[in-house]
């Protein structure tokens, strides 16, 4: 039986865990068009923050896919065909299965009014998100934040010391506001 469970975030690292434990003899294969290995994504903050590194947000020790026999395809999937059981990957290739899960998580939704998409405007969910923060975040700069919440907390995570510094002053802003 071959599982291919798309994601590689926390519900499909736990899912193919728990279908190894179940049976050993099964073909599993995690799909995931971010990264080849599963990381913590509330820990992404902390990266951003300067006070941690990617790899150490991971979890597990990089040898667990080759001992747990999980087999990983680094693409992005552009559709299902489920008739012919089958992912499709944005290359056309193809990627047969008996048994799919979606693990698929959740995007941003962006703010539901004109101008807020485009250069300059950030969501902070992907490891693209964060590196596309990381390329445009400067020191001295000053950024905007849209919402208060435990992501942007000055008290929690951006302090004055990393190098958009000015957020905390916007943050309390939007507090007081
Ligand atoms: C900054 C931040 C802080 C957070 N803090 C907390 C917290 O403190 N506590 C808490 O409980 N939760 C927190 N969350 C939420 C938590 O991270 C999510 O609920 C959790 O990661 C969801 O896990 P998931 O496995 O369902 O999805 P995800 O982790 O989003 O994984 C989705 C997977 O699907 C893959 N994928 C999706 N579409 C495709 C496609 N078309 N092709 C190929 N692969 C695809 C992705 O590559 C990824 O591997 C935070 C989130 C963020 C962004």
């Amino acid at each position: 039986m071959h599982f291919v469970i798309l994601g590689n975030g926390v519900a499909g690292m736990e899912a193919a865990l728990a279908l190894r434990a179940r049976d050993d003899e099964a073909r599993i294969t995690l799909v995931s068009a971010e990264h080849d290995h599963f990381f913590s994504r509330p820990a992404l903050m902390y990266v951003f923050a300067g006070q941690t590194s990617l790899r150490d947000t991971e979890p597990h020790d990089r040898g667990l896919y080759e001992r747990m026999r999980f087999e990983r395809v680094s693409r992005r999937v552009a559709s299902v065909d489920a008739p012919g059981h089958a992912l499709v990957f944005v290359d056309g290739s193809r990627l047969g299965y008996d048994r799919l899960l979606f693990a698929v998580g959740s995007k941003a939704r962006p703010a539901p009014w004109p101008g807020a998409e485009g250069t300059g405007l950030h969501s902070f969910v992907t490891l693209r998100d964060l590196e596309a923060l990381d390329r445009e975040a400067r020191k001295g700069m000053r950024a905007a934040v849209l919402g208060g919440g435990l992501i942007v907390s000055p008290d929690n995570v951006i302090t004055p010391d990393i190098p958009l510094a000015n957020i905390r002053a916007m943050v309390e802003a939007c507090h007081e506001s």
